[in-house]
């Protein structure tokens, strides 16, 4: 049997998007260019997927673009805005606790001259609105922050960063990467007032290949690819129907189920920070992340890629950090300035609607087994 805790790192595609994405692939084959009866059905298909999307988050359909996957969006935003605020200046804020996706293309603008502010979080992962409006200039093209971590859960306070910026008549747009914030907290895109946001289909339970991208009305941000126009001339290239429609019926199915799996995930973070006190004595939370699906924890003195192996030989998923580093140390959780050995302990579990308190029983069994059998070895 296999417990899969690594819902951070991508989710099971869940039946309604599964048969949305097959009654997609073969009924609804048409080009929704074609002006034919096929090309309007999957034409309509598009139309009604954005109508989902925009109304899980607040926003109008003309203000959401599909795109391949949170990590396209997320450069789109920010190169987009840039290039868009070029005459407002070249320096940007974001956080030193941002996705990869948002960090990199900020160190590439540092290579062409721009000047870019990584705020610190404090010990628990957190980032305020304070630190913002210290670090906000004149010439302050865009702010990008995230809405929730993905590797501590902490969800960072971006509604008031939106008020900073307009009570400072800053003309920094907003970027918000909510790719772990979309359907786990509760939000619409004007009660951040953000400009942009970010979406990724597969962490809802979606299928790979699929994301979004909000652009509030008014803000005209430069085309990504340039082609047939599609996207309204902002994002050309043929459009992934199915992927969409499943997108949709996944979204549909957590707007549906979103309450009862609020409180089911928070229960179910609960219950294994309950059993880690009582099993794991030497066991730590990290940060505070209040997001109920993520939950960082400590085992110092382990190796955490050690104990990723061994709990996958016994068929529990978790992740030593963010999946994208691939082994490297995560730099969430070097700015938090653990010390090594906390460091090196570092283990992601992450939760959805489908995993019960088995799940979290035989990652405790998992856990106090490597404490057993792994200890020695690593001491
Ligand atoms: N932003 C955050 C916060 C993420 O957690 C991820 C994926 O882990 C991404 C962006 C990238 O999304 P995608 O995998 O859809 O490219």
């Amino acid at each position: 049997m296999e417990h899969y805790l690594d819902n951070a790192a991508t989710t099971r595609v869940c039946p309604a998007a599964v048969a949305a994405a097959v009654a997609a692939m073969e009924n609804n084959f048409g080009n929704p260019s074609s002006r034919h009866e096929a090309g309007k059905r999957a034409e309509q298909t598009v139309k009604s997927a954005r109508e989902v999307i925009a109304k899980a988050l607040g926003a109008d359909s003309g203000e959401v673009v599909f795109t391949s996957c949170g990590t396209e969006s997320d450069n789109w935003a920010i190169r987009g805005a840039v290039e868009r605020n070029r005459r407002v200046g070249k320096h940007i804020i974001t956080t030193a606790i941002e996705h990869d996706a948002v960090l990199v293309p900020c160190r590439q603008l540092e290579q062409q001259g721009y000047e870019v502010t990584y705020l610190q979080p404090d010990k628990q992962g957190n980032v305020t609105a304070a630190q913002v409006a210290e670090a906000l200039r004149e010439d302050t093209a865009l702010v990008s922050v995230m809405l929730v971590n993905n590797e501590l859960g902490t969800v960072l306070p971006v509604a008031e960063i939106a008020k900073v910026l307009r009570e400072r008549r800053s003309k920094a747009l907003l970027h918000c990467d909510a790719v772990q914030g979309f359907l786990k907290v509760p939000f619409t895109v004007k009660e951040l007032g953000v400009d942009l946001l970010s979406i990724s289909g597969h962490k809802v339970h979606a299928p790979k290949g699929i994301g979004a991208l909000y652009i509030r009305k008014g803000v005209r941000l430069p085309a990504y690819l340039l082609g047939g126009g599609q996207e309204g001339g902002l994002r050309s290239g043929t459009e992934p129907v199915a992927q969409i429609a499943a997108f949709a019926a996944a979204v549909e199915e957590g707007m549906k189920n979103f309450a009862a799996e609020q409180a089911h995930l928070t229960d179910l973070k609960a219950y294994t920070l309950a059993r880690m006190n009582e099993l794991l004595p030497n066991a730590k939370r990290v940060g505070n992340g209040e997001a109920p699906h993520v939950l960082a924890i400590t085992l110092p003195g382990y190796k955490s890629e050690v104990v990723v192996r061994f709990l996958s030989g016994r068929g529990v998923y978790v992740s030593s950090g963010s999946a994208c580093h691939k082994g490297k140390p995560s730099h969430v959780f070097a700015a938090l300035k653990l010390d090594k050995k906390q460091l090196d302990g570092v283990l992601r579990v992450s939760f959805c609607g489908d995993n019960t308190k088995e799940d979290v029983d035989a990652l405790m069994e998992g856990l106090v087994q490597a404490g057993q059998q792994l200890f020695t070895s690593l001491s």
